[in-house]
């Protein structure tokens, strides 16, 4: 396996960098003070092709691999995390489900907005009280006529209010059954169809969170993606795919928060000296680059399955679990080596600290990747 960065990987990093230090950096703490969701720098990243990273140039997209995607999050995450989970939930949650689901006319009616920035696609699955055990949903669709009435809400939707279409999975058969769930692209102003509550966060406070209501919300049945009853069996493809994008965010926050370490250790003086100088200091730098090498290496070895075609749940389980925590421990001792400074909003490690804990959380909690994991152990 050889996982050295492509050329295009190399340019999509260049392009970033150049990219983030004019557009994200200069104003991402006021973003996050604000929780302001800076549209227009996702209409900027559409210019950009990448906002349609995995869709085939037919329908607008940029054709590009799961390593370009690793890249591209990775790298706008090293900046600033919101913005890097906004482009994850984009990319492989929505826009991807789309592609992969939906019908020859959805595709076509969808995915160049999507994949150009035109619109920001929002994933609605988890519920106030169904977030782990997702299949339990209690929003429900109804078949009415030649058409289907959606009730009940969906919690925590990255875009649920700023989103201009949603994939939202609905229950359509009894509930604790079997193929029950049918996921359906809904268009936000459609009646019946609002966003509620925002969420006020720890982090990622740029990435808006919030609510969607559905209140006798009438839709075509050509809105609904694949077969009735497969939407659960859609949801799990699609968060295979969305764990090693979780992983890819965990690992730009871990990335970040350690170049920053480097950088203040060899400046910061005490006991005349730089920092950096304390085996102390040095013990932490080394664990930092070690276990970033190791999630750098379970993301791409997931993706590479991926690429090839093959089963990688276990793998994309491995990468998101471990890149998380791995995100937290590394922004954490990053919060350490600088010190009381570190706890001050006038340097970066701070947000990388509040950040890098959502990705233990969303697409499934650790304790949940542990359980997908063993499961798979213990099958074989
Ligand atoms: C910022 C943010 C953005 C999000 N964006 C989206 C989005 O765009 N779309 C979407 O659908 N969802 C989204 N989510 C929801 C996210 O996926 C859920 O929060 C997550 O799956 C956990 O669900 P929960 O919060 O209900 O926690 P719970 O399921 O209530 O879990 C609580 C605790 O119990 C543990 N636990 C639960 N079940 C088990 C078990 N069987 N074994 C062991 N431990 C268990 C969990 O690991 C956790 O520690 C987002 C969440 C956040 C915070």
């Amino acid at each position: 396996m050889n996982f050295a960065p492509t050329e295009m990987q190399s340019q999509i990093t260049d392009m970033i960098r150049d990219f983030a230090e004019k557009n994200i950096r200069p104003k991402m703490m006021e973003w996050d003070e604000s929780q302001e969701f800076p549209i227009e720098v996702f209409r900027k990243l559409g210019e950009l092709g990448l906002m349609g990273v995995l869709i085939p140039a037919e329908y607008g997209g940029s054709g590009l691999s799961y390593f370009e995607y690793i890249t591209v999050v990775s790298e706008i995450a090293k900046v600033c995390g919101s913005i890097g989970l906004s482009v994850a939930a984009h990319n492989s949650l929505c826009t991807n489900h789309i592609y992969k689901f939906a019908s020859p006319e959805l595709k076509k009616k969808y995915l160049p907005k999507l994949a150009s920035g035109e619109w920001i696609g929002a994933w609605g699955l988890t519920e106030a009280n169904t977030g782990s055990d997702a299949s339990n949903m209690k929003c429900v669709a109804t078949k009415d006529g030649d058409g289907w009435v959606i009730n009940g809400t969906k919690n925590w939707i990255t875009h649920g209010k700023s989103g201009n279409v949603a994939v939202v999975l609905c229950r359509t058969g009894e509930p604790r059954t079997k193929n029950n769930v049918t996921a359906f692209a809904i268009e936000m102003g459609t009646p019946g169809f609002t966003a509620g509550k925002k969420e006020n966060k720890l982090g990622m406070r740029a990435s808006e969170t919030c609510e969607l209501v559905f209140d006798n919300c009438r839709i075509s049945d050509a809105q609904r993606l694949g077969e009735i009853g497969e939407g659960f069996k859609q949801s799990m493809i699609i968060l295979d795919g969305g764990r090693i994008s979780i992983a890819a965010l965990a690992l730009g926050i871990a990335k970040g928060a350690y170049e920053a370490s480097i950088k203040y250790s060899k400046e910061r003086q005490q006991f005349d000296q730089p920092i950096s100088n304390f085996q102390a200091i040095q013990w932490k730098l080394a664990d930092m680059a070690t276990q970033i090498e190791a999630a750098e290496l379970l993301i791409y070895n997931a993706a590479d399955k991926l690429i090839r075609g093959e089963k990688m749940t276990k793998e994309s389980a491995f990468a998101k679990y471990y890149a998380s925590e791995v995100s937290v421990r590394v922004a954490t001792e990053a919060v350490q080596i600088f010190g009381g400074y570190g706890y001050t909003k006038d340097f970066p490690v701070e947000k990388y600290y509040r950040d890098s804990k959502l990705c233990t959380i969303g697409e499934g909690t650790s304790e949940i990747q542990k359980l997908v994991i063993a499961r798979d152990i213990l099958q074989s």
